[in-house]
């Protein structure tokens, strides 16, 4: 009986694992079509100096206008991409279009860094790594105007091969900071043996500040721990101008959030953001 009633689970476990493996595939086939079609696009939100308030880096966040569903935010496809491996054609995208947008914010004279998100999956290969540096160069972009964002889970002590990576990617010129700051692990050792220029505040501390003494101390936790390992400080998730004006007083140097602008396409940054319209302020 026991051995029967193990035979059923089995079988049960064994039916949701395919159904899940084989909505997977149909994603992973649907991201590879996509691609090809160009369904994909990126779009690009303002990072301003806490300071001044301008402009001073842009985030390339990934879109998928998908012919049936609409716009579709990375939520809904990241976390299966990384699981099939896709991921690493998405991040190849991403790039290489974010290169080439950052030359045109350039041409109309936007003198800014670009931030990309990398996944911890997209350093499990060397070459995906090294391919990057191709990429970058071919734009003509200069590797120092960009920052990948990489998570806590990268800084991981069992993830010797990324570490090295990330190293050469350094060394290279790239910059690195950390997103999500606060969520995950953040050793602050291991913060400090890394090449690491910079750390981003993630927004439920953001969100969160307004509501009590003890969440802005956290913040202000948070802020002087990064300026004590010289690390850049910057504030995601920053939706009012009073949480805008408490983060500059706490010591945060930049400054992200849907009060200084939502994700938008190039054109419409150029169009908001663009020196036509700042020379005349
Ligand atoms: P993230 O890197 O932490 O990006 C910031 C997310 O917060 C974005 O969501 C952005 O739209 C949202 N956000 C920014 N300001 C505010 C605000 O004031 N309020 C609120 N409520 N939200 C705000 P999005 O675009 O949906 O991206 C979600 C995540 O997907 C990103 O989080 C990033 O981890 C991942 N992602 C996006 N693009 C890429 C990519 O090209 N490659 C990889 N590997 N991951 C990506
Ligand atoms: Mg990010
Ligand atoms: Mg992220
Ligand atoms: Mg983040």
């Amino acid at each position: 009986a026991a051995k029967a009633a193990g035979r059923g689970t089995s079988h049960f476990f064994n039916d949701s694992l395919r159904q899940q493996a084989e909505s997977h595939l149909r994603l992973h086939n649907e991201i590879k079509r996509g691609l090809a079609e160009n369904e994909f696009a990126v779009h690009y939100q303002p990072i301003v100096d806490a300071a001044s308030r301008r402009l001073v880096a842009v985030e390339a966040l990934l879109r998928w206008r998908h012919p049936r569903r609409g716009l579709v935010g990375p939520g809904h496809f990241i976390p299966v991409a990384e699981r099939t491996g896709v991921i690493r054609a998405l991040g190849d995208f991403v790039l290489r279009q974010s290169c080439r947008d950052l030359v045109a914010m350039q041409r109309a004279g936007l003198d800014i860094r670009l931030a990309i998100n990398r996944s911890s999956r997209e350093f499990n290969d060397r070459r995906t790594v090294m391919n990057w540096l191709e990429i970058i160069d071919e734009s003509g972009v200069a590797r120092d105007r960009l920052t990948l964002e990489i998570t806590e889970s990268v800084l991981m002590p069992d993830k010797a091969r990324q570490h090295r990576l990330l190293r050469r990617l350094n060394a290279e010129g790239v910059g690195l900071a950390i997103d999500d700051f606060g969520q995950g692990y953040s050793s602050v050792t291991y913060l400090k043996k890394f090449p690491v220029s910079q750390i981003k505040i993630d927004r439920v501390f953001v969100q969160d500040m307004g509501e009590s003494p003890e969440q802005r101390a956290l913040v202000e936790a948070l802020v002087k721990m990064a300026q004590a390992l010289h690390l850049q400080v910057v504030a995601e998730g920053v939706e009012t101008t009073e949480q805008a004006d408490q983060l500059t007083g706490l010591g945060c140097q930049m400054l992200q959030g849907f009060h200084f602008g939502r994700p938008m396409p190039l054109a419409e940054l150029i169009e908001r953001f663009g020196p036509a319209r700042s020379s005349r302020e």
